[in-house]
């Protein structure tokens, strides 16, 4: 099992015991236990193989390390059986709708009898939600949203789940001699923020002991297809993978083809039938006079490299990111690709919590974590008051934590900490410090954690009184979306992205593979602006701090070039933007 898996049982414990009522520090144990687990850089599961003792690991107590080893061990965890003969498992689809929760969902079931996303749909479309002391109209018409919003989404893995489920099948495929190349395509390739299935391909000679090969990795649950040189198998986590594989001569056009999207393939396509040529998952071929449309009918001119199919069409090579016929065909043809941002660019991470706030590691470690990756600098942003539940700083706590910071960083000159806050926006748009402290801050970061439904007009001016404020630098995770789980809040986007252009706002990359927020398009909206984008990690812990490759990669597909990127720049750079403020 790996780590997200695992994570999900222990999470899906949580709320059953939430639904059921339980003690809320128990319910806590497992959430907690989740969250350690779905952020641990390495799998479990080798831990568990190499005897280590798991206490060792964050919230992670006796009862819940052998949890873990029941998992890894059998696939299986005698607590939620348990848990779901008392409780129907389908209700944790109900808690995660907006305006459900554990005690709403439990009261559906016990006095309606409902279990299931359909039995709620039906019997909100049916009015007796209402009815249901406690509901009312507002909350039904919530459900109704809620529901159609799951159903859209459908069933896709955030990507840095899906890498997590990749990577190994990967390495089983490498594993066998037959292979000589193996790729991934698809939007997995192109780095989506979620993914539905994985393509992945394969070169080998005899395609045979390949597919075998395939079908028989251990986590496996369903072999849907297996055949010559095509398989489809579904993984224990419900995650679709097809394997393919070909021939070397055909490897570039396969990867072109099966790495899409369908809008850019299609625009190439033409381009190659206005060049009398054919482009399809086999080769570039030249197309016969009246043989139009043949995918295999005249001469092959290439199809061994991907460099090859676009040199074909007279393109050079397009970085799979761009791929989305967001105008990368065209740039191409110009010669003014952007030169796009790379992990290596940057110099420093401007979002992250340690213990002063909801952080699991002191200042020293996450210091130490940050040299490690050979930053120049990166800001401390520990959350303030208002998020009291995170152990948020009000100013005496900020001036202790400067003192700590002041002994941390005494004689040190390889990195630079700058001081800083995420500091909440009120719901007037004030913010939660008072200015004096404010104004001693490096980079002052600003963020809604509260109050996520308010009217999108109140919500928008709540957030441009923010950026107006004479000392805000950046705004952070601006839509407050969570992947798979949570919207955005309603506001007017545009109009903030305005306002932080005027103001001196850089807007935040959150590089979070929960969060990704910005989301492509509102980068690529950004940049059109002239608005400068931070990409921040906003760890919790040293491990966390690997997240930028998601910010990176996100940041690509948004077109963005170091230039673009504040946090690319060097330190004394950085500062003469921050220090632009005043004027
Ligand atoms: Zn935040």
């Amino acid at each position: 099992m790996e780590n997200t898996e695992i994570a999900r049982v222990l999470a899906d414990v949580s709320t059953l015991l939430e639904i059921q009522g339980a003690n809320p520090f128990r319910v806590r144990a497992y959430e907690n236990a989740a969250r350690t687990i779905e952020e641990h850089p390495t799998p479990l599961r080798d831990l568990v193989a190499a005897g280590a003792d798991l206490t060792e690991l964050p919230s992670i107590g006796k009862d819940m390390a052998s949890h873990i080893r029941e998992l890894v061990d059998t696939g299986r965890l005698t607590v939620l059986e348990e848990l779901q003969r008392a409780i129907p498992y389908s209700l944790i689809d109900l808690v995660r709708l907006p305006g459900v929760g554990p005690k709403r969902a439990r009261k559906l079931w016990e006095q309606l009898g409902i279990e299931t996303l359909d039995q709620l749909e039906t019997a909100a479309q049916e009015a007796r939600i209402e009815t249901l002391e406690g509901f009312g109209k507002k909350t039904q018409a919530r459900i109704l949203g809620g529901i159609a919003t799951v159903r859209q989404r459908g069933s896709r893995f955030r990507l840095a789940d899906a890498d997590q489920l990749v990577e190994p099948l990967l390495a089983h495929l490498r594993a066998t001699a037959d292979v000589q190349q193996v790729a991934v395509a698809g939007s997995y390739r192109r780095r989506l923020e979620t993914v539905g299935d994985i393509d992945i391909l394969a070169i080998a000679a005899q395609p045979g002991p390949v597919m075998a090969h395939f079908t028989s990795y251990p986590r496996v649950r369903k072999v849907e297809m297996s055949g010559d040189t095509r398989g489809t198998v579904i993984l224990e986590s419900g995650l679709q993978v097809d394997l393919r594989v070909l021939p070397a001569a055909s490897y570039g056009a396969a990867l072109q083809y099966f790495t899409g999207s369908k809008a850019h393939n299609v625009k190439l396509r033409k381009r190659a039938v206005a060049r009398g040529l054919s482009i399809s998952e086999y080769g570039v071929f030249e197309v016969a006079e009246g043989d139009e449309g043949a995918a295999t009918g005249g001469r092959r001119v290439s199809g061994a490299t991907e460099e090859d199919v676009y040199a074909a069409v007279n393109l050079p090579w397009i970085p799979p990111e761009l791929r989305e016929d967001r105008g990368e065909i065209e740039a191409a043809e110009r010669g003014t690709l952007p030169a796009l941002l790379t992990l290596d660019d940057m110099r420093g991470d401007l979002q992250m919590h340690s213990t002063w706030s909801d952080g699991k590691q002191s200042i020293a470690e996450m210091l130490q974590g940050c040299v490690a990756r050979g930053y120049e600098y990166f800001a401390l942003t520990d959350h303030s008051k208002n998020l009291a539940m995170t152990g948020g700083l009000d100013a005496a706590g900020v001036r202790r934590q400067w003192a700590e910071i002041a002994e941390v960083t005494a004689g040190r000159d390889d990195i630079t900490l700058l001081r800083s806050l995420e500091i909440d926006i009120l719901r007037d748009g004030s913010l939660d410090l008072e200015d004096e402290v404010i104004a001693e801050l490096d980079v002052v970061v600003v963020s809604v954690h509260t109050l996520l439904d308010l009217p999108a007009a109140q919500q928008t001016k709540r957030i441009l009184t923010a950026l107006e404020h004479p000392a805000v630098h950046v705004l952070a995770h601006p839509t407050g979306r969570l992947i798979n789980r949570r919207e955005p809040y309603a506001f007017d986007l545009d109009a903030v992205l305005h306002c932080a252009r005027e103001h001196h706002v850089a807007v935040e990359l959150n590089a979070h593979p929960h969060r990704l927020d910005l989301r492509d398009i509102h980068l690529l909206a950004a940049r059109e602006l002239g608005v400068p984008v931070v990409i921040s990690t906003d760890a919790h812990q040293v491990p966390d701090l690997a997240f930028m490759r998601y910010g990176v990669e996100q940041a690509r597909r948004a077109w963005l070039e170091p230039a673009h990127v504040l946090n690319t720049r060097p330190l004394s750079e950085l500062r003469r933007w921050l220090a632009a403020k005043g004027i």
